[in-house]
């Protein structure tokens, strides 16, 4: 049966060093329920290590966890990738990690904590996480499909790290599934911003760094399930899921 999901697809946890501490995964679970949403999409700079104990603290819980991550390209641009399974998304990680160089300067950009679903810290990530990839924005968005990803340019009306802001407009040739605009813009405002862009599919996230920010945007689908295949029907209005703009 189709139904109302309502989602945050981009949220962030203490493991991105300019994520709050008090975004540790039991924290973010508990408010994401209390602010009604059905599914959220962890995504960290680079980093996916605490995905596994953000689904762990969801369990038994009316709250879907999507594994995904924020990626930074070559371009400085930073690009969503979500994934229905842990597995697909540790691949992107190994692909990640391996072109990303750098350790984090704690006092500069941030702790990165790894904690899990008792909110007992694991460790701490050392990689320069807030750093650039050397992957290019096409090769990443190509790398995300062939593991059955979906590939989202984030926040594009930001004034920094979004494909618009780095490269000054959307290549056709990059094949992005959805475009997320911030929590300022409301979908019709984007529509209106940006004409050139209307045959794109268009969600709003929260970027939520802050546990008071989780759900601040949200986007509702019409869907059967909260799954990436099913939201990928929604971008395609497909089998009548779609998008509540
Ligand atoms: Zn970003
Ligand atoms: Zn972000």
């Amino acid at each position: 049966m189709l139904k109302i999901f309502n989602c945050d697809l981009h949220i962030h946890t203490c493991l991105s060093p300019c994520g709050d501490l008090d975004m540790y995964p039991r924290a973010l679970v508990e408010k994401s329920l209390e602010r009604g949403l059905h599914v959220i999409a962890i995504c960290d700079h680079n980093s996916s290590e605490n995905v596994q104990y953000v689904i762990k603290a969801a369990r038994r819980k009316p709250l879907i966890i999507l594994p995904g991550m924020e990626i930074t390209t070559r371009e400085e641009v930073h690009l969503l990738a979500l994934f229905d399974r842990l597995d697909e998304l540790q691949v992107l990680q190994e692909i990640v990690y391996s072109n990303l160089s750098g350790k984090n300067d704690e006092d500069v950009f941030g702790c990165q904590a790894i904690v899990n679903e008792m909110g007992e810290v694991e460790g701490f990530n050392e990689r320069l996480l807030i750093g650039a990839t050397d992957l290019s924005l096409k090769g990443l968005v190509e790398d995300i499909h062939r593991l059955g990803g979906l590939a989202i340019a984030a926040h594009i009306d930001r004034e920094g790290f979004s494909v618009i802001s780095q490269l000054g407009f959307i290549p056709e040739d990059i094949k992005f599934d959805a475009l997320e605009i911030s929590a300022r813009l409301e979908i019709e405002e984007a529509r209106e911003k940006y004409p050139q862009l209307l045959s794109y599919p268009f969600l709003k996230s929260s970027d939520a760094h802050f546990l008071r920010d989780i759900g601040g945007a949200f986007t509702k689908f019409f869907l059967e399930e909260g799954t990436t295949t099913e939201i990928k029907m929604a971008f395609a209005k497909k089998g009548g899921r779609y998008i509540m703009e």
